[in-house]
C-alpha cells in the first residue's frame, strides 16, 4: 500500500449521514474534494414524525429534512455513499482506515465522525413505545404542540428538576418522583413557585395516549410526558481512535475545539456525539464547521 497521503481512497470519510454528517460532507463536496459518506440510516429522531425549531424547516418531517439534504449532497460528483455501518477506524499511513460492516476497507486522509447518540429510556413500562410521539426529552422541540395541557415529568434522577421547573411555560406540570429522589426544602419551594404538582406514588406503567397509571390504581391522563434518557455513543469509533471524552449531565460526549477537531489529529467530530445536548440546528452548524475545518486541514500550508 502506498504511503503517499494523496493516494488515500478519499480526501475525507464522513461516518454518519444525518444532519451533522451531511453538512460536513457538503462543505467538502463544494471544495470538490473526494468524500465518502458511510451511514446506517438510524437518525436519533426517527421515532418522531415532525421536527421543530430549525429555521425554515419548523414542523417539517424529520426524515424529509435529511432526505433533501442527502439528495442535494449526492448531486456533487465527488461524493460517494455507502449504506451500512463502519465497524472500526484506525490511524494509518495514509490518514485513516475505516472497516465497513461487509469487511471492506476504505482509507481517507481525514475522518469526520457524526454518528450521533442512542437514548436509553428509564425502565418504565410503556415509555419506549411512545418515545417521540407522546414521550419526549426536549421541551423546545415538542412542548408547544402540547397546547398548554397536562404535562407529566417522570423522574429517573434529580435531573428531573430541570424539566419540572422549565415545563410550566408549556402547560400544567405534574412531577412524578417515582422514587428517584426526594426534593429538599429549596427544591420544594422552587417547584411550588412554578406551580408544579408533586406525585410520590410509584408509576406502574404508561398506557393509552400518555396516561400515567399509578401503583395505587389511579390513572392520570397527560397530553405528553418528559423523561431524561441516558445517552451513549451510537458507534465505538471515537473511543477506538482514542478521542478524549467529556462527561455531560446525561452521558459522555467527544471533546472538540471550536473547529470541531477532536484530540486526535485529523479526526473531527460533530453533532450530538460531540456536545452535551443537541438538536438539528446545532448538528448542522457543527457539521458545517467540521467539514470546513477538515478541508482546511488538508492544505498543508495552512497548517504550517
Ligand atoms: P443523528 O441524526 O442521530 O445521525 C447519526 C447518523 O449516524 C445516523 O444516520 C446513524 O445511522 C449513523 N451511524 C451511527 N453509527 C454509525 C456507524 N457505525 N456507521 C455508519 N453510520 C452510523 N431536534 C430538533 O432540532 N428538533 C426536533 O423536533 C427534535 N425532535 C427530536 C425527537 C426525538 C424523539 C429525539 C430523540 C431527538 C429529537 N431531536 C430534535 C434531536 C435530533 O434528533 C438530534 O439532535 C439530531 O438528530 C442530531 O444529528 P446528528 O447528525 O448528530 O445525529
Ligand atoms: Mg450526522
Amino acid at each position: 500500500m502506498s504511503t503517499i497521503p494523496n493516494e488515500a481512497d478519499f480526501d475525507a470519510i464522513v461516518v454518519g449521514g444525518s444532519y451533522a454528517g451531511l453538512s460536513a460532507a457538503l462543505q467538502l463536496a463544494r471544495a470538490r474534494r473526494r468524500v465518502l459518506v458511510v451511514d446506517t440510516g438510524q437518525r436519533r429522531n426517527r421515532f418522531a414524525h415532525h421536527s421543530h425549531g430549525f429555521l425554515t424547516q419548523d414542523g417539517a418531517e424529520a426524515a424529509a429534512i435529511a432526505a433533501l439534504g442527502r439528495t442535494q449532497l449526492q448531486a456533487y460528483p465527488t461524493v460517494s455513499w455507502r449504506e451500512g455501518g463502519a465497524t472500526h477506524a484506525a490511524a494509518g499511513e495514509e490518514g485513516f482506515e475505516v472497516t465497513l460492516v461487509d469487511g471492506a476497507r476504505v482509507s481517507g486522509r481525514r475522518l469526520v465522525l457524526a454518528t450521533g447518540v442512542v437514548d436509553e429510556l428509564p425502565p418504565v413500562e410503556g415509555l419506549a413505545e411512545r418515545w417521540g410521539r407522546t414521550v419526549f426529552h426536549c421541551p423546545y422541540c415538542h412542548g408547544y404542540e402540547l397546547d398548554e395541557g397536562e404535562i407529566g415529568v417522570v423522574a429517573s434522577s434529580e435531573l428531573a428538576m430541570h424539566h419540572a421547573l422549565l415545563l410550566p411555560d408549556w402547560g400544567r406540570v405534574t412531577l412524578f418522583l417515582n422514587g428517584a429522589f426526594e426534593p429538599d426544602a429549596a427544591q420544594l419551594a422552587a417547584l411550588a413557585s412554578r406551580g408544579v404538582t408533586l406525585e410520590r406514588t410509584l408509576v406502574a406503567r404508561i398506557a393509552g395516549h400518555a396516561d400515567v397509571v399509578l401503583h395505587d390504581g389511579r390513572t392520570l391522563p397527560m397530553a405528553g410526558l418528559f423523561v431524561m434518557p441516558q445517552m451513549r455513543m451510537a458507534s465505538p469509533l471515537a473511543q477506538q481512535l482514542g478521542c478524549a471524552m467529556e462527561t455531560g449531565h446525561a452521558g459522555a460526549f467527544v471533546r472538540t475545539d471550536a473547529m470541531q477537531a477532536s484530540s486526535v489529529p485529523g479526526v473531527f467530530c460533530c453533532g450530538d456525539m460531540a456536545r452535551a445536548a443537541g438538536n438539528v440546528a446545532f448538528a448542522v452548524a457543527a457539521g458545517t464547521m467540521a467539514g470546513a475545518a477538515a478541508h482546511r486541514s488538508l492544505i498543508a500550508e495552512l497548517n504550517a
